[in-house]
């Protein structure tokens, strides 16, 4: 069991930009800015797929879905956790649990982090929500984040490797 443990990190940063939608874990949140990226810029699930493709040693989002190719412009960042779910799969990795770290000053997001768990879940073969942690933070009022600048996620994953 212990030799069939593997654990990933991921983290992510994305800046607030005017006139985009904010959208995290697959769920839009009503606020004043949006996120800027190549894709819907969904900074809680690029950390996450990161943590994934960490553990098992399968690379990391930047390499499977480069941000200029113009197949990913806009793409849902859901679509491609279930891309990464499936090479997953294939590979005979099984997620345990996974666990997140929201950090931004505004807006608060757990209020949606049910809603964030189960649209997860459901691009990860359904994965149990109590083994999907969102927690968030500010990092009270300091630096890049605190000032509003910008949203970041630090994400962890255990996998069992069948
Ligand atoms: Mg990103």
């Amino acid at each position: 069991m212990i030799n069939s443990l593997r654990c990933g990190t991921g983290f992510d940063v994305h800046r607030f930009e005017e006139g985009r939608k904010l959208v995290l874990g697959g769920v839009e949140i009503a606020w004043e800015k949006g996120l800027a990226g190549h894709s819907d810029a969904d900074v809680l699930t690029h950390a996450i797929m990161d943590a994934l493709l960490g553990g098992s040693g399968l690379g990391d989002i930047g390499q499977l879905f480069p941000d200029n190719d113009p197949q990913y412009r806009g793409i849902s960042s859901i679509l491609l956790l279930s891309h990464v779910y499936k090479l997953l799969t294939t590979h005979n990795y099984r997620i345990i649990n996974i666990d997140t770290t929201v950090m931004a000053q505004a807006p608060k997001v757990m209020p949606y982090s049910d809603k964030m768990r189960a649209v997860l879940s459901a691009a990860l073969g359904d994965l149990e929500a109590d083994r999907i942690g969102i927690k968030a933070t500010t990092t009270e009022k300091c630096g890049f984040i605190g000032r509003g600048e910008a949203m970041a996620v630090q994400a962890a994953a255990l996998l069992y490797k069948g």
